[in-house]
């Protein structure tokens, strides 16, 4: 059985060890080693990554107490040099150890038990058994594992028997045959656990909530640890900052002129929009002067959006009575709006106009449009319509 360093000396990172067997498993080897640093996946973390003599571990894994490594091609000697990626190491402690504080305090302050633990390379969460939790609430946890965190409390790891255990003060007792690993941080949190973690709780460094969301019921609740939060806050600052000195001002400002922004942008959007719609209106006028007599009016425009040439296109058709056909090359669709004294149902008309077209689209009775993948298809397709008789459309 492999003497497991990552419990007896868990600062090793880099060790050499001999080869107590290898097989062969389909593409892959399996090695065990009289000593190992490799934790495998076990209580909600993840195994330990790294080499054994320079070639990667693919995988870690323990059955019946031995922890067996998978590697890709064989070992060639029984001697080996093992190398595990320490800063993984001492993320997934830190997020471990900061979850058995978190776990603690959320029962000490609000009776909320941790149900569930996750801890993935992107996301750490634990599920409380309680439907939320508020803004309050989420403050008073965080100030107290910080709290707990630079109080330097020691952690201890040790084992019991069943019947020992049984008198100590588990929150529950495990289910489990044997030996029972116990995790204590001094008069806060009695665990038991097969993880890694730090020495004293300080080693945690600080943990952040970030967020909370509902769970079947339960408490989602998301948070980092150690140089987890650290690369968080690096990086939070660093876009924080780049936006406030974009926007020439500093962090505590920065909401008040994006709102500022915000606000003066509905502004500018509601005046275009009274513009347009004054200009739209002599559009309009123009246009149906010059169709003369026509009952309709075609135009294809190449600076003018979808909603624009609706606006367009209804201002024509109720202030002027003719049937509007415009088109725009920006976004390759077509609108039609008839005229209100057309007896024509236009979606249907349409739609038969466009058997033979590569365009999709529909409508109502009164308006349509459609959509072109490109401006050939749009022009391929207006000069069908002008090569049809009065644009296959009844006169009104
Ligand atoms: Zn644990």
């Amino acid at each position: 059985m492999s003497i497991k360093l990552y419990y007896t000396s868990p600062s090793t990172t880099n060790w050499v060890t001999t080869v107590t067997s290898q097989q062969k498993e389909g593409n892959t080897y399996i090695v065990t080693l009289a000593e190992t640093a490799f934790y495998p996946e076990g209580g909600g973390q993840p195994s330990d990554s790294g080499t054994i003599e320079g070639i990667r571990v693919i995988d870690v894994f323990e059955k019946n107490g031995e922890v067996y490594h998978r590697l890709a091609t064989p070992v060639a000697s029984s001697t080996v040099r093992c190398e595990i990626d320490g800063r993984r190491r001492l993320d997934h402690t830190q997020q471990h150890s900061g979850q058995h504080l978190l776990s603690a305090v959320c029962i000490d302050l609000f009776d909320a038990h941790t149900v569930g633990f996750h801890l993935g390379n992107d996301a750490v969460t634990i599920d409380l058994n309680i439907p939320s939790l508020s803004d309050e609430q989420l403050l008073a946890i965080e100030d107290r594992v910080n709290e707990l965190i630079y109080a330097n409390i020691p952690v201890e790891t040790y084992y019991v028997s069943k019947e020992d255990a049984a008198a100590l003060p588990f929150r529950k007792l495990p289910e489990v045959e044997g030996e029972i690993r116990v995790v204590e941080m001094k008069g806060v949190d009695l665990s038991v656990c097969c993880g890694t973690h730090v020495s004293i709780t300080g080693e945690i460094g600080i943990i952040k909530l970030l967020k909370t969301e509902k769970h079947r019921g339960m408490t989602r609740l998301f948070f980092k640890c150690g140089q987890r939060a650290l690369h968080d806050y690096r990086s939070s600052h660093t876009t924080l900052t780049t936006i406030a000195q974009h926007f020439a001002t500093n962090r505590d400002m920065l909401a008040n002129v994006l709102y500022k922004l915000e606000a003066e942008n509905k502004e500018l959007q509601k005046q275009l929009q009274q513009l347009k719609q004054t200009l739209f209106r002599i559009e309009a006028e123009k246009m149906a002067q010059q169709s003369h007599a026509a009952p309709f009016v075609l135009k294809v425009y190449d600076d003018l959006t979808l909603k624009d040439l609706q606006m367009l296109a209804n201002e024509i058709a109720l202030q002027h009575h003719k049937t509007a056909i415009l088109a725009t090359t920006v976004e390759n669709r077509l609108v039609i709006v008839k005229s209100p004294t057309l007896n024509l149902h236009i979606g249907n008309w349409l739609k038969q106009q466009l058997q033979s077209a590569n365009g999709k689209g529909g409508g109502n009775e009164r308006q349509a449009q459609v959509a072109f993948p490109s401006n050939i298809e749009l022009f391929s397709f207006i000069n069908e319509l002008q090569a049809e008789k009065q644009l296959m459309l009844p006169i009104d």
